[in-house]
């Protein structure tokens, strides 16, 4: 049995005109993270977690932002493609934990939608799915509004070595 902890950090800069769309679930707000995909912050996060643990690169390497057909994804199916291609390599998702950084909107409100729609894309129990939400207390570009970032940890375990 070998057990695999993955880390991913994400970050993107908030605009007008764009969807605010964190864990697939669409947030009311005036702007939203800019991006090629839907930019979404935690799905991004967590998919280069999975990918890290696995020793299979990083999310830009198997969906590049280049590519067209990534034009305005949803990010929920490439995290979805992440775990398919650790389960497909033999491992087993154990658990995921985020944490999301952002003044506003309020993230707090919307953790549970967060959160279930996270445990239907990994096919894992909701109990091994944590999302937190904080703030940078006014500090940096997740305080003065500019940008949204995420970080993220998945542990993995593979039976076969
Ligand atoms: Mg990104």
């Amino acid at each position: 049995m070998s057990f695999r902890v993955g880390h991913g950090f994400d970050a993107h800069r908030l605009v007008e005109g764009r969807p605010f769309i964190l864990g697939g679930v669409r947030i009311p707000f005036e702007r939203g993270p800019l991006g090629h995909s839907d930019a979404d912050v935690l799905a991004h996060a967590l998919a280069d977690a999975i990918l890290g643990a696995c020793s299979l690169g990083d999310l830009g390497r198997h969906f590049p932002d280049t590519d067209p057909r990534w034009k305005d994804a949803d990010s929920m199916h490439l995290l979805e493609a992440c775990a398919r291609m650790a389960r497909e390599g033999g491992y087993q998702l154990l658990n995921v934990d985020a944490t999301v950084v952002v003044e506003a909107p309020k993230i707090a409100p919307h953790l549970d939608a967060i959160r279930e729609n996270l445990t239907r894309t990994l096919r894992i129990d909701s109990s091994a799915v944590s999302v937190k939400a904080k703030t940078s207390e006014g500090m940096g570009y997740t305080g003065d509004g500019s940008g949204i970032a995420a970080y993220a940890v998945a542990a993995l375990e593979r039976s076969r070595p």
